[in-house]
């Protein structure tokens, strides 16, 4: 069980990754771009942090130390140094920072196809900004796989990278974006063929692309429903609630069954006003299918329909806080730590704080 220290180790964790830190001279930030965060990558007390740049925010940093109001917190904060890959370009020109960025210390992350069918303003998941990054030119719609591979070699050979996430916009086409994904997957996999990967994706409407995905080279794979709820799923993502989740269940089921037992995340945003206990009782059971429930706190993000029409605040630090705790606990009794996943978010743990848990 954790000990007090390490709860109130979570509490900071949590707050500071709600409130975010100002004052803080990190070379490596993530502008936008899939997902739900645009973040300075940190070190809290030597453990990857993806932690919002906030002006704002009562968090600062002074002399390495992570400071409330100006009081010390008891924390290290070290900024993620910018990686040597960024400064190689492609034979035809491109900048290798805009194929793939370092999250964390040591996670090379990619969005093979930066569209998404389901950005017009009546579809698109309101928490998400993906197609932003390419609008501000800072990535390219498509990486083809060779792109990807000589970037992630290059990766792995100048900054230490030990992993690495694919991720991908939904294309229109049946597989929802899994058959290219698979051809990046296989390319890196030929060249770095002990770098462990993960891919994240919608259910596909075939399943055996699933199966494609791990004979390519991927370890893990995360397939994010984001919330449980369907009147959430609605509100939030009125294109991707059309997925259903008995569909969501079968590619649970069937990815636990290619890529085994916890090597299958999905995310769960603490924010979007579902029942907390029902969030919780959610993780269990994806859980007992041997799904590893990321739980992240909603954040604000200029970019996103949810920050710039809704102006939908974050959710309160004692709710993630206590979702985080009740989830972890659930995770440590079936035996389930992040870590033990190849590759991916629950490997990389930057953020969310179920790691701070134990989980
Ligand atoms: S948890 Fe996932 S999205 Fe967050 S920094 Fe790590 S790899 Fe990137």
């Amino acid at each position: 069980m954790p000990g007090p220290e390490q709860g109130s180790r979570t509490s900071t964790r949590v707050d500071v990754a709600i409130q975010g830190i100002r004052l803080l001279d990190a070379p490596l930030t993530r502008p936008n771009g899939a997902g739900p965060s645009a973040d300075g990558h940190v070190l809290l007390d030597g453990v990857g942090a993806a932690i919002p740049l906030n002006p704002r925010s009562p968090y600062s940093v002074s002399g390495g130390r992570l400071l409330l109001d100006g009081a010390d917190t008891g924390l290290g904060v070290e900024a993620v140094g910018r990686p040597r890959f960024y400064d190689l370009q492609t034979a035809d020109g491109v900048s290798y920072e805009k194929i793939a960025r370092l999250h964390a210390a040591n996670v090379l992350a990619t969005t093979v196809v930066q569209t998404c069918a389901r950005y017009d303003e009546s579809e698109r998941c309101r928490f998400c900004a993906i197609e932003q990054s390419l609008e501000q030119g800072s990535t390219i719609a498509v990486k083809t796989p060779q792109q990807v591979a000589e970037v992630a070699l290059a990766a792995v050979e100048l900054d230490g990278v030990t992993q690495m996430v694919m991720t991908t916009g939904t294309s229109r086409g049946r597989d929802r974006g899994a058959t290219h994904l698979a051809r990046c997957v296989r390319a890196v996999h030929e060249v770095l063929p002990d770098l462990p990967i993960q891919v994240q994706i919608e259910p596909p409407g075939d399943l055996a692309s699933i199966a494609e995905l791990r004979e390519a080279g991927a370890r893990s794979i995360g397939i994010h429903v984001e919330s449980l709820d369907d009147d959430v799923r609605r509100r939030w993502m009125p294109g991707k609630s059309t997925v259903s989740l008995d569909e969501y269940r079968a590619a649970w089921r069937e990815a636990v069954r290619v890529f085994g037992h916890n090597q299958v995340s999905t995310y769960l945003l603490v924010g979007l006003g579902e029942d907390p206990d029902e969030l919780v009782a959610g993780a269990r059971e994806l859980i007992d299918m041997g799904v590893y429930p990321f739980v992240v706190p909603f954040r604000p993000l200029e970019g996103t329909l949810a920050t710039d029409v809704d102006h939908v605040a974050a959710p309160a630090t004692a709710d993630v806080g206590r979702v985080t705790r009740q989830v972890a606990t659930a995770l440590r009794v079936a035996g389930m730590a992040g870590s033990d996943q190849a590759a991916g978010c629950a490997a990389c743990g930057a953020c969310s704080a179920l790691s701070c848990e134990g989980a």
